[in-house]
């Protein structure tokens, strides 16, 4: 067998030099290689048909300016893409960014991730991303509806309900998905379930919201089982304040866990004796209808405090979510939580770990689930709505969430299976090796495409 380390430095070589400034994407590339290359090396007839240089490039990338005006009259121009990565196992499937951090090299990533995530839900979805770096932040409904609508003129061209189906990510909830709706039913003259997260009165499915919150404690409760433990009564650190973290927060208090934090870009929130359901309450409403900060949860209640500029990663806690962002837990935080005790990290966030901090987690051994598969459940119930439209019916919250507890078992199972390593199971080996070879076997039976 070829020497793996010496295999992956040629490779990183080659896709840094066809990627050049793409950071994101040359981490993300790096992370499913590094896992996957012992195991490609081992099989001349995946490598021989060279399945990880194609599954590295996009099967296109579309580009286009949003012209969209203010309340106030004044034109603006953003830049907007639909990354379709491959659809080797299902129309191309994922989510639409709204912020200014987005760049090509970002929905690179977003798209690339998409792909083994998708897989491991074993439903037939391909991996895209789309998303515009225009910032939500501080517009209003009228606004955010134009931008929308203008979006959708251009992208309606390239989606479809078996082409690509988008859906909401960072930036992109109810309200926008709605507006994108909207106007790709305008243009096309036809109601077709060309997106996900729709609103439950025009086809989206039960539990969509909460999907990828119940779906990462699910998860994390089933690593912890494996290990002959539960997330009950542990001490929860969450990162964001957003639909992840949010139903996350919901579903650990529901499993007896203690949440010791939210936090947003301003800061984070400490809550020493774990939140409770009145304080989630007024969170939900502060972030879904009045669109404020976190601070306010500490201005309103006794025994929360406000913490500005920090992450929750300097807390004592059992369990760690990252529920923000990307690259929001970096080495120094990954060793306080160690220092601090913590036994599991499970990302609600896509790529929330560094590279750095991932490598400690991996070296101490602690039990580290990456977002691949810790955070499936979102598009897991995504490709459950596809089902319930292609069917016309709409199935129940109790069948949803049943049918969302089995997917996370199985991708539980998918990873535990791949990811054995001398009586400890790596999970993101197990995630990006169980989900690269689904479509790997795709790819290899459909020839040279
Ligand atoms: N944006 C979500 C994700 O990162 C959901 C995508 C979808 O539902 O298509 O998986």
């Amino acid at each position: 067998m070829a020497d793996a380390k010496k295999e992956i430095e040629q490779f990183m070589k080659g896709l840094k030099k066809r990627n050049a400034h793409e950071p994101e994407f040359h981490q993300a590339v790096e992370e499913v290689v590094t896992s996957v290359m012992p195991w490609y090396l081992d099989h001349d007839d995946y490598r021989n048909a060279q399945i990880l240089e194609r599954l590295t490039e996009p099967d296109r990338i579309v580009i286009f300016r949003v012209s969209w005006e203010t309340d106030a009259g004044c034109i603006r121009a953003n830049r907007a893409w639909r990354v379709q990565f491959n659809h080797a196992i299902g129309p191309y499937k994922g989510g639409l960014r709204f912020d200014p951090s987005v760049t090509q090299s970002v929905l690179k990533f977003l798209g690339f991730e998409q792909i083994f995530k998708n897989s491991l839900t074993g439903l037939p979805m391909g991996g895209a991303k789309g998303g515009s770096n225009f910032n939500p932040k501080g517009k209003s409904d009228r606004e955010i509806m134009r931008f929308c609508h203008s979006m959708m003129t251009e992208l309606h061209r390239h989606i479809g309900e078996d082409v690509d189906v988008p859906a909401g990510d960072i930036g992109v909830g109810a309200r926008e998905i709605s507006y994108l709706f909207g106007q790709y039913m305008r243009l096309q003259n036809r109601w077709s379930a060309v997106m996900t997260g729709k609103g439950t009165s025009f086809g989206g499915s039960a539990i969509r919201t909460e999907a990828t919150g119940y779906g990462c404690v699910y998860f994390c409760d089933d690593m912890l089982q494996h290990h002959d433990d539960s997330v009950e009564g542990k001490s929860i650190a969450i990162s964001g304040s957003g639909n992840v973290a949010r139903y996350a927060a919901e579903k650990a208090i529901d499993k007896g866990a203690k949440v010791i934090s939210l936090s947003d870009s301003d800061g984070c929130v400490v809550i020493k004796n774990g939140l409770t359901d009145e304080q989630l309450k007024f969170a939900h409403e502060l972030k879904e209808v009045k669109r404020g900060r976190i601070s306010e949860l500490a201005e309103k209640f006794d025994g929360v405090q406000f913490h500005k500029d920090k992450s929750p990663w300097g807390l004592k806690c059992e369990i760690a979510m990252p529920c923000a962002t990307q690259n929001e837990l970096d080495h120094d935080d990954a060793k306080q939580l160690i220092d601090n005790g913590v036994m599991a990290v499970c990302e609600g966030a896509n790529m929330p770990t560094t590279s750095d901090a991932a490598d400690l987690f991996r070296e101490k051994k602690i039990l580290h689930a990456p977002g691949k598969a810790a955070n499936a459940g979102g598009v897991a119930v995504s490709g459950l709505e596809q089902t319930q439209n292609s069917m016309r019916v709409s199935w129940s919250r109790e069948k949803v969430d049943n049918r969302l507890k089995s997917i996370m078992s199985e991708i539980h199972g998918r990873c535990a299976e791949n990811g054995q390593q001398n009586g400890h199971v790596n999970y993101v080996d197990g995630a990006n090796i169980g989900g690269f070879r689904r479509v790997a076997d795709a790819l290899l039976g459909y020839g040279v495409v």
